[in-house]
């Protein structure tokens, strides 16, 4: 190998080790990488690539950081989804025989970060582990480690709830067993963009015993086991800061799947992937990071235990109407800093004495949290109250310990208050004299002198000197004072009584500084013994955080607190929460929905951009917002509480070619088809627009038909199949609705308003006029209209549906063709097919409409 100097050698035994990682090699000031390492760094971090000099060997690619400002080019290689390696040097080079030994430390990856500039404040940052098990059964872990918080979840259900569940969590890191079979290994990283890591060793570790022993199952030991032995093995560390994992009860929560969690946005906009836009945009009023994140949370699992979500709209009805004391309670809360986190830096051990100010500030603003809580008269509110235990003795021993405003260092002192140690004011004591009989020396050899200028410095080579300068050293008795330093103008000088005395200070100060360090390892110890009382105080002041921020925002978009029934879901007035934000003033239109024992399914037309699509979300929106404890947009709420929501609703990003657009349509249908319950709530919005109109029509009709049927679920149902309407008559449970529009001078006018009934005409031809279209093309498809509405007079066939279309089909053809003899047109349309373009469907379809002609 070349450039084989011993410190190469160093260099490239370690790097064999961290092969899917930067390797931060640690040389004086810098870390250097080397080899391709070097060259793609100099790449993302847009650094100067250099070449080390390799003897007689090509020069080795080189590129390096300043040690001081490493954290800076690690974030951002982090947040590229990169590993960094850390190698530090282990030894004092003066003892080093030959090479410096040189070990990593610490393997930092993108789920692992601890630092706050690395983390997001309002986003969690999971490090994930997913373990598979012979039966069929997928465990996921999900840990944040700046918490030290972990859950975990078993999925007995197959690979797709897996998928469901994973989706838009905000994983940073995925560790999985190397035999994860590779077509999944894939879809989690290319559909999740989640980076993979690898752990086989899934031993239990007894030192975790107590992290695990709430786990009764073998499959979730083992599955956390992977996630701990890969933290310790990058942390290189001990993991007594996690807290043990608690179990997600999977069923009981309002099941989103991931098609739901995407089109209905509910955190993030589908196309601009940010929060603006989406529901969270409007309902995070939190004043606090750690309401926000768990705003995510609750958004992420409604509940779907009554109790539990009636004691949230307590709390939101009691906050609503104490206004006044609802302002007080949110600027104390912005005083609370992130108490989780802060908590997680303590146990963790990178906490610093300017975050224990932080802790000890939020601590102390709780007494005044509990005055204003129990201002509102709410019993609920007053539980949340006397659940905030104030820690006293934590705030006592931080405000007797620790001073006010002390630096980022802890190992350089000025963070211990006077008074809290008597051998540190000792020491501070001895070099404060000092300094004081320093002091008083300049005026005393001034006088005595008589040379004014005479000054005592410090300096860190010489220590404390005498000053005189060279135009004042005739005025100096012989052998006054020893001469250390001569200067171009002055001489320094020293006495042994000034060394005496700076020995002293120095001693003073090394050993104060050395103390104040021990005293504050001391104090952040006596801290982790409190860490499970600090974030249980975290979770309720985030909880509070959350009712808060939904009566604030139920208050002022006017929402409703819903009923839960088991009779009917009828809403009043009701209306979406976005929409209704980002159109100003009233325009938005409110609606009315009714589902009940006698209405499963309501089939809704109406044209284009009517406003089918934001009514059926609008639902759903509102029923996530009713299970997660929030006020609803209406003016009367009566909810079912549902088991599951699944959606196919259109997205603009999928508007790619037609095949895909109908796969994309037939999976979702499918996932809802085969999961749903009668407890579920199902919106299909214009499915088999997908596909040519005769697939599309009758697979949305046998969706619709096996829904009502065989599942039972609450549907909404948009189409531009106008034939549709008519399966109100076959069954029962069935309602048409239509989104009403009006004509007025030959143009279309969009009211918004859901009607009862089937809608009456196809509007399409109106927009198509509004766009500006030519009129002689208008004028052309206004006539084969009517053409085609002609010969759609047939009605249509139920139940066997499927084959009505085809008649239809064949009937449209029919009117059109002018060959008679039918066995020549049989074999000449068969000649003319072109099966290499044709869906299965199409070619069923052919066949049928040739079979009908023989
Ligand atoms: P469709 O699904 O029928 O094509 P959309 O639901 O996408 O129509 O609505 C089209 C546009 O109409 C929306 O972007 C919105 O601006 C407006 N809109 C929809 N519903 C309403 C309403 N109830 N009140 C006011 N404007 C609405």
């Amino acid at each position: 190998m070349a450039n084989n100097t011993p410190m190469m050698a160093q260099y490239l035994n370690i790097k064999a080790e961290y092969q899917d990682a930067f390797l931060f090699f640690r040389l004086g000031d810098f870390y250097e990488m080397f080899f391709e390492d070097a060259t793609l760094a100099a790449r993302e971090l847009e650094i100067t690539l250099t070449k080390r000099d390799g003897g007689k060997d090509e020069p080795t690619p080189m590129c390096g950081v300043p040690y001081h400002s490493a954290s800076n080019y690690i974030k951002n290689l982090i947040e590229k989804g990169y590993k960094v390696a850390i190698c530090e040097q282990v030894e004092d080079p003066k003892d080093a025989k030959g090479v410096v030994k040189r070990e990593v430390v610490q393997l930092i990856t993108p789920g692992t970060v601890m630092e706050t500039n690395m983390l997001q404040e309002y986003d969690h940052n999971y490090i994930t582990s997913l373990s598979h098990f012979r039966d069929g059964s997928y465990v996921i872990v999900y840990s944040e480690l700046s918490i030290g918080e972990s859950s975990i979840a078993l999925i007995t259900d197959g690979w797709d709830a897996v998928m469901h569940e994973l989706y838009n969590q905000p994983i940073k890191e995925m560790v999985v067993s190397s035999d994860l079979p590779e077509t999944l290994q894939e879809t989690l990283s290319e559909k999740l963009n989640i980076p993979l890591s690898y752990q086989d060793d899934v031993s239990f570790n007894a030192e975790y015993r107590s992290l695990c022993n709430n786990l009764n199952d073998e499959r979730l030991v083992q599955a956390f086991s992977r996630l701990l032995n890969y933290i310790e093995t990058t942390q290189k560390r001990s993991l007594d800061h996690l807290q043990p994992a608690k179990l997600i009860e999977l069923d009981h929560y309002l099941s989103l799947d991931m098609y739901s969690k995407r089109n209905l946005e509910l955190t993030e906009t589908v196309m601009k992937k940010g929060k603006h836009g989406s529901l969270l945009w409007v309902l995070d009023q939190t004043v606090t990071a750690m309401g926000s994140r768990v705003l995510k949370k609750w958004l992420d699992r409604p509940l779907l235990n009554q109790k539990q979500i009636e004691e949230r709209f307590d709390v939101v009805e009691g906050f609503l109407h104490g206004f006044m004391e609802r302002d007080a309670l949110r600027e104390a809360l912005k005083s609370v800093y992130d108490l989780e986190r802060l908590a997680g830096r303590v146990a963790y051990g990178n906490v610093n004495a300017r975050d224990l100010i932080q802790l000890k500030q939020s601590l102390e603003k709780i007494p005044e949290l509990k005055t204003i809580l129990n201002q509102f008269d709410q019993e609920r509110i007053g539980q949340l109250s006397s659940s905030l235990h104030f820690p006293e003795h934590i705030v006592s021993l931080l405000d007797a310990g620790l001073q006010h405003d002390p630096p980022v260092s802890i190992t350089e002192g000025s963070i211990i208050k006077d008074g809290y140690d008597d051998k540190l004011d000792t020491y501070r004591e001895a070099s404060r004299n000092g300094k004081q009989w320093i002091a008083e020396l300049e005026q005393k050899e001034r006088q005595e002198t008589t040379i004014k200028s005479l000054k005592v410095g410090y300096n860190r080579v010489f220590g404390y000197y005498i000053e005189v300068t060279k135009a004042n050293l005739h005025l100096l008795p012989e052998d006054r004072y020893e001469r250390k330093q001569t200067l171009a103008n002055a001489e320094r000088y020293i006495t042994p009584e000034l060394k005496e005395k700076e020995q002293l200070i120095l001693e003073a100060e090394e050993k104060s500084v050395e103390l104040e360090y021990r005293l504050f390892l001391e104090i952040r110890d006596q801290i982790k013994d409190h860490i499970p009382a600090i974030q249980y105080l975290a979770e309720v002041v985030s909880q509070i955080d959350v009712l808060q921020g939904f009566a604030t925002v139920s208050e002022a978009n006017q929402y409703r607190r819903p009923h839960f029934s088991t009779d009917r879901l009828a809403i009043k007035n009701g209306r979406h929460p976005v929409v209704e934000q980002v159109m100003k003033g009233n325009a938005f239109v409110p609606n009315d929905m009714l589902l009940d024992h006698e209405t499963d399914i309501l089939l809704i037309t109406g044209p284009n951009m009517s406003g089918k699509s934001t009514y059926m979300r609008q639902l759903a929106l509102t029923v996530i917002m009713g299970q997660i404890g929030c006020f609803v947009p209406c003016e009367e709420a009566e909810l079912f509480l549902f088991d599951q929501i699944f959606t196919r609703i259109g997205a603009a990003d999928d508007l790619v070619s037609g095949q895909s657009t109908f796969m994309v349509e037939m999976l979702e249908a499918n996932h809802a088809i085969a999961n749903a319950t009668e407890n579920s709530l199902i919106l299909l919005d214009e499915i088999g627009r997908g596909t040519s109109t005769y697939d599309g029509m009758a697979l949305a009709q046998a969706i619709v038909e096996h829904i009502h049927d065989a599942i039972h679920a609450k549907t909404v149902f948009s189409t531009h199949y106008h034939e549709l309407t008519a399966l109100e008559n076959s069954l029962d449970r069935l309602k048409n609705i239509h989104v009403r529009a009006e004509e007025h001078e030959d143009k279309v006018v969009f009211l918004h308003q859901i009607k009862e009934g089937a809608a009456d005409q196809s509007y399409g031809i109106h927009v198509a006029k509004l766009a500006d279209l030519p009129a002689p093309l208008i004028e052309r498809a206004s006539i084969i209209l009517e053409q085609l509405e002609q010969s759609d007079d047939e009605p249509l066939e139920t139940h066997t549906g499927q084959l009505s279309f085809f008649e239809q089909a064949e009937q449209a053809n029919e009117s059109q063709r002018t060959v008679n003899q039918k066995e020549d047109g049989v074999v000449d349309a068969l000649k003319h097919i072109n099966l290499f373009e044709m869906t299965p469907l199409d070619a069923m379809n052919a066949l049928y409409r040739l079979q009908k002609q023989a």
